[in-house]
C-alpha cells in the first residue's frame, strides 16, 4: 500500500489532534504520583480528549479498553489501565492518541516517580534524545531508514541498551497506524523516499537489558523477558509543503529540539 500523502488542510487537522494528544499527556503526567491508579489516569485522559473535541483512537482499537496505554517498569508498551496503583520509584510510560476531524495524533513519554534511579533516568533521557535525532534525520528527499540509523547510532553511542526489534514507528494520518513501518535500528539510505505530505510517528523503545519481549496473557502488555525496565518516547511529525518538518505533537512544533540539531521547522502550521 502506498504511503498516504496529506495536503496542508489535512495536516492542519492533524496538528489539532497532535496538540490535543500533547495537552492530554501533560495533564496525565501532572497526575502521576504514588497512590493513583492507572485507570484513574485513563479517566483523566478520556475526559480531556472529549473536552478538546476529540475522540480516542486507542479505545476499541482491536478491542483495547483504555484511552491511554499505561506501562510500568518491565512493561514497555501497551499496558492496559487497571486498578494498579502507581508506587514510589515506578517507571511509568504513557502512550496516547486522539482523532480530530478524522485525523489522528499519537505520542508517548516515560517518567519516573520519586525516588528516581539515576541509571533509569539516563535511559529515559537517551530514549527521548534518540527520538529527536530520528526526527531530525527525517529530511525531505532522504530515505526512511535514515531515521532508523540516526536513532540506533545515538542510542549505541550512549551505552548498552536493548532496542526493541518487534515494535517501531509508523505512518499516521486518517488511521493511527499506516505504512510505512519504521524500525528503530538499521542501515541508512533504504526504504521509501521521505516526501512532502508524509506524516510519521517516531517511537524508540529501549531497555536496560534485553531487546527480547513477550506479550502477557492479557494479550496486550509487552514486557521484557529479563524483567529489565524500559523507556518509550513518541512524537508524530510531518513534512510540510515547504519541505520542512513540523512536529505535530509538540507544543512548539519541535522548534527548540530540532533547531539544536540544526534543523529548521516549517512555519506553515504556526
Ligand atoms: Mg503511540
Ligand atoms: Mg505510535
Amino acid at each position: 500500500m502506498a504511503i498516504q500523502i496529506k495536503n496542508l488542510a489535512q495536516l492542519k487537522s492533524m496538528r489539532k489532534a497532535g496538540l490535543l494528544v500533547r495537552e492530554t499527556l501533560d495533564l496525565v503526567k501532572e497526575n502521576i504520583k504514588p497512590g493513583i491508579t492507572t485507570s484513574a489516569l485513563d479517566a483523566i485522559a478520556e475526559a480531556n480528549i472529549r473536552r478538546g473535541g476529540g475522540k480516542s483512537n486507542f479505545k476499541g482499537y482491536h478491542g483495547f479498553t483504555g484511552t491511554i496505554c499505561t506501562s510500568i517498569n518491565e512493561e514497555i508498551v501497551h499496558g492496559i489501565p487497571s486498578d494498579r496503583m502507581i508506587m514510589p520509584g515506578d517507571l511509568v510510560s504513557i502512550d496516547c492518541g486522539a482523532i480530530i476531524e478524522g485525523w489522528h495524533g499519537d505520542a508517548a513519554f516515560s517518567v519516573i516517580v520519586d525516588p528516581i534511579d539515576s541509571t533509569d533516568q539516563k535511559m529515559l533521557d537517551v530514549c527521548e534524545a534518540s527520538m529527536w535525532r530520528g526526527i531530525a534525520a527525517g529530511k525531505c528527499g532522504g530515505k526512511l531508514t535514515d531515521m532508523s540509523y540516526a536513532i540506533e547510532q545515538y542510542i549505541i553511542s550512549q551505552g548498552k541498551y536493548g532496542i526493541l526489534r518487534e515494535y517501531g514507528g509508523h505512518g499516521i494520518g486518517s488511521e493511527m497506524h499506516q505504512e510505512p513501518h519504521i524500525l528503530n535500528f538499521g542501515k541508512a539510505g533504504n526504504g521509501p523516499e521521505i516526501m512532502i505530505g508524509m506524516a510519521l510517528a517516531i517511537e524508540p523503545m529501549i531497555t536496560r537489558g534485553t531487546d527480547k519481549t513477550k506479550v502477557l496473557s492479557d494479550d496486550w502488555t509487552v514486557v521484557t523477558t529479563d524483567k529489565s525496565r524500559g523507556a518509550h518516547f513518541e512524537n508524530s511529525f510531518a513534512i510540510l509543503p515547504d519541505g520542512k518538518p513540523f512536529v505535530l505533537t509538540a507544543h512548539d512544533g519541535g522548534k527548540a529540539k530540532l533547531s539544536a540539531l540544526g534543523v529548521e521547522i516549517s512555519s506553515l502550521l504556526s
